[in-house]
C-alpha cells in the first residue's frame, strides 16, 4: 500500500514557488522585465516563449501551447515530469517538488525519502502563506472554547502536583490543559461553532489526501498548554511545554554539499551523502561535528535542542497566523481569574508564564512574565497596567546563559543586559525597583523551585522612589 505524505511535506511542496523549482531543475532562465524566460517544458522550440513570474508564482506558455500554465510548483511539475495536468498526480507531484528542492519527503508513519539533490534554501519569492490574525474577541472565544472541550493527563496532573507542588484546587483554577492526540477532531468541534477558524494562530487548514476538500486541523505537539493571560484574566494565547525537546541537526555545508542529517531519539546522529552513510555518533546538545570525506572537509553539523518551552502557533500553514508574543499577568490563586480583589502595588517581573504562575502562589502578588529574555520588554508593558509603586525583578541563574542569535550567528550573554533594560525603563517610568538574588548553588537554580522549597530570595533596592 501506498504510504500516505505527512501535511507538513505537502505544505512545503504548496509553499515553493515556480522559480525556485525551474532554477532547482536547472532550467536557463532569461531575465525579461519582471519575468524569466525559457524554453517550453511541454512543446519542443528553439527560442524561448516559456515565461515564469516569480512575483505572481505563475508560469505561460505564448508559443505552440494553448494551455500550458498555471500557478504553483506542483502543478508545474506536472507540466514538467508528464507534460499534462493532472490531479490524479498530485501527490507523485508533491515528492517531485520535494527530490528538487532536496527536502525530505516524510510519510505519516514517520519513515521518510530523502532528496539527493543539494537543499535549496527558500528564496525570496517564497509563498507567505499566513493569514491576517482574527478578531481579538473571535480569538479569544475560540481559545475559550479549546479549553471547555481539552482535558489534562494524568501524566501532566501529575508533573504539576508533584514537581511543580502545586494543588489540585490551583491546577484548575489556572486552566492547564493537554495537547490533544486527535487535534483535527477538537478543532472539527470547535469548527462548528465558528464559521471559520482562519487566522487563529494553532489552527490551520489542512487538504485532504485525495484532494477532495479541507479540515481543520491544529498545529503543536504532546505537552501542557499553559494560557497566558492578560491583566483581565482574558486568554490571550498559550504556551506548550514541550515534554522532550528534541535535539536537531542545523546542517552547514560547505561549497554545496547535499549533506543530509538527522538525530534520533536516542541522540544518534547520522550524515548521509549522496544516499550513503558517511558519519554516525552519539551528539549532545550544542555539539559542531565536522563531517568530512577522504579527510576533505564537506561540512559542519551542529546540534541544537529545541526549546522546552513554544507558542501555539500555525505560521506559515494554510489559512494560520502567527502568535503575536506578549506578557502574561499570574495572580495569586484567591485573586483570580481578573485579579480585581488584589494588591497590584509591588509586581514581580519574571520570565515564563508557569514560572509566574507558581511565584504568585506563594507571594501572593501579581507576577508579569515576558515570554523570553528577547522580549523582556512585554514585562515592561504588562506590569505598568497594573499601576505598580514597585517591582520585584526576580531574573533566574539559569537565564544568565548564552544565547545564539540566528540571524547574526552572534553568541552573546544576555541577562544582564535584560537586567539593565528592565531597571531603565521601569525607573523611567518612576517605579521603585528591588532585585531578587539568590544562591543558585544551595537551592534550585529557579525562583519558583526557591519558592517551592519553602525559601525566599534576598531583595536588593536598587531605586526607591518612595522616600
Ligand atoms: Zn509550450
Amino acid at each position: 500500500m501506498r504510504q500516505r505524505i505527512s501535511e507538513e511535506t505537502i505544505e512545503f511542496a504548496k509553499s515553493v514557488n515556480v522559480f525556485d523549482i525551474a532554477q532547482a531543475i536547472g532550467l536557463p532562465l532569461e531575465k525579461t522585465g519582471k519575468s524569466y524566460f525559457t524554453n517550453c517544458i511541454v512543446h519542443s522550440e528553439k527560442t524561448p516563449s516559456f515565461s515564469i513570474e516569480p512575483g505572481k508564482n505563475r508560469y505561460h506558455c505564448f508559443g505552440q501551447c494553448h494551455d500550458t500554465g498555471g500557478k504553483g510548483a506542483i502543478s508545474f511539475i506536472m507540466y514538467y515530469e508528464w507534460k499534462k495536468y493532472d490531479e490524479t498526480l498530485f501527490l507523485q507531484a508533491v515528492e517531485k517538488v520535494c527530490y528538487y528542492m532536496g527536502h525530505p519527503v516524510v510519510y505519516t508513519d514517520g519513515s521518510r525519502i530523502e532528496s539527493d539533490r543539494p537543499v535549496k534554501p527558500p528564496s525570496q519569492f517564497r509563498e507567505r502563506v499566513d493569514s491576517p490574525l482574527a478578531e481579538p474577541q473571535m480569538i479569544t472565544a475560540v481559545y475559550r472554547s479549546l479549553i471547555d472541550k481539552l482535558s489534562l493527563k494524568k501524566e501532566h496532573i501529575n508533573h504539576l502536583r508533584f514537581e511543580r507542588r502545586m494543588t489540585i484546587d490551583v491546577i484548575g483554577l489556572r486552566q492547564y490543559r493537554s495537547y490533544p492526540e486527535r487535534p483535527y477532531v477538537i478543532a472539527g468541534e470547535i469548527n462548528q461553532e465558528f464559521t471559520t477558524l482562519e487566522g487563529v494562530p494553532g489552527f490551520y487548514e489542512s487538504v485532504r489526501q485525495d484532494g477532495s476538500g479541507t479540515y481543520w486541523n491544529m498545529s503543536g505537539i504532546n505537552g501542557i498548554l499553559i494560557p497566558v493571560r492578560n491583566e483581565y484574566g482574558i486568554v490571550q494565547g498559550f504556551q506548550l511545554r514541550v515534554e522532550s525537546p528534541k535535539l536537531h541537526p542545523i546542517i552547514e555545508a560547505v561549497n554545496d554539499h547535499p549533506l543530509h542529517a538527522e538525530i534520533s531519539d536516542t541522540q544518534i546522529l547520522t550524515v548521509h551523502y549522496k544516499k550513503k552513510l558517511i558519519y554516525s555518533g552519539k551528539v549532545q546538545d550544542s555539539s559542531k561535528i565536522p563531517i568530512t570525506i577522504a579527510g576533505q572537509l564537506v561540512g559542519n553539523v551542529r546540534v541544537k535542542k529545541r526549546n522546552k518551552y513554544i507558542w501555539l502557533s500555525s505560521t506559515e500553514k494554510r489559512k494560520g497566523s502567527k502568535v503575536v508574543p506578549t506578557y502574561h499577568v499570574a495572580y495569586p490563586p484567591n485573586g483570580m481569574p481578573d485579579g480585581s480583589t488584589i494588591d497590584c502595588s509591588v509586581v514581580d517581573i519574571t520570565e515564563g508564564p508557569l514560572k509566574g504562575d507558581i511565584m504568585s502562589e506563594y507571594t501572593g502578588r501579581p507576577a508579569v512574565c515576558f515570554p523570553g529574555l528577547s522580549q523582556w520588554y512585554l514585562a515592561v508593558e504588562g506590569a505598568m497596567k497594573l499601576k505598580p509603586k514597585k517591582v520585584i525583578l526576580s531574573i533566574d541563574g539559569d537565564a544568565i546563559r548564552t544565547i545564539h542569535n540566528k540571524d547574526t550567528d552572534e553568541e552573546k550573554e544576555e541577562a544582564g543586559e535584560v537586567v539593565r533594560s528592565l531597571i531603565r525603563e521601569f525607573a523611567a517610568e518612576g517605579v521603585s525597583i528591588d532585585l531578587a538574588l539568590w544562591d543558585i548553588t544551595r537551592s534550585s537554580k529557579g525562583i519558583d523551585d526557591l519558592y517551592i522549597s519553602g525559601m525566599k530570595p534576598k531583595l536588593f533596592s536598587i531605586i526607591d522612589f518612595s522616600k
